[in-house]
């Protein structure tokens, strides 16, 4: 069994996902390049009932945040899966690697397509 730990930057909330997400994505959408203040994110998704949580933490349209330091650090869940933003983990470099872009007509001109699945949009 595998437990990766996260957290926010001041430390107030803290997270844990065990054993392998479900899927890694990177997205370039303005949502994500406006909450992160960085030209893409990327995120993990986990199954619900492998992730933990403690700590308070505020929503802005169902994303997450340290209400004390800003840190973004997962997203309020939908159905029985969690998203958690990759650099919120406390391990760099991690062992997880995207498999698919999506909203890449927003990638910036100076990054390089990865050699992944690319979506114009969202994932169909
Ligand atoms: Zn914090
Ligand atoms: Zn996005």
């Amino acid at each position: 069994m595998i437990i990766r730990s996260g957290g926010c930057l001041c430390g107030k909330v803290t997270y844990s996902v065990r054993d392998a997400p479900l899927r890694i994505g990177l997205c370039h959408c303005v949502d994500c390049r406006k909450e992160s203040g960085s030209s893409f994110v990327t995120f993990g998704i986990w199954p619900r009932n492998a992730f933990e949580s403690s700590g308070e933490v505020r929503f802005f349209r169902g994303r997450g945040f340290c209400p004390d330091c800003g840190s973004r650090v997962f997203n309020e869940s939908e159905g029985d899966e969690v998203e958690i933003r990759v650099g919120s983990l406390d391990m760099a470099p991690s062992d997880l690697e995207p498999t698919y872009e999506i909203w890449v007509k927003r990638r910036e001109n100076w990054l390089r397509a990865l050699p992944i699945d690319q979506h114009e949009q969202d994932r169909g």
